[in-house]
């Protein structure tokens, strides 16, 4: 039994592109977008980089991201945030 095993998808994960992209301008530039995951309650949401990046600044790094966003259904900021490639 292998660790992670249980994260398995129904389909082809997109791949993940986070060695790349360290601020939110990178986002942008290389078309990825943000997907976040609440620790607390497993909700998932896409964010909108571009929104975020008017926001914050296209400098802003997306480390800092987590302490930033805040669960939309639980409310508490235990949100990871994952530069994703869309799936072609
Ligand atoms: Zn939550």
């Amino acid at each position: 039994m292998k660790p992670g095993n249980r994260h398995t998808r129904p389909h082809v994960p997109p791949r993940l592109h986070f060695s790349g992209a360290k601020v939110l301008g990178d986002v942008l530039v290389e078309r990825l977008y943000l997907r976040a995951a609440c620790r607390s309650c497993s909700h998932r949401a896409s964010l909108s980089s571009v929104e975020l990046a008017q926001r914050l600044g296209y400098d802003f790094p997306l480390p800092d991201l987590k302490g930033r966003l805040r669960c939309s259904k639980c409310g508490k900021r235990q949100v990871d945030v994952t530069a994703v490639e869309p799936a072609r």
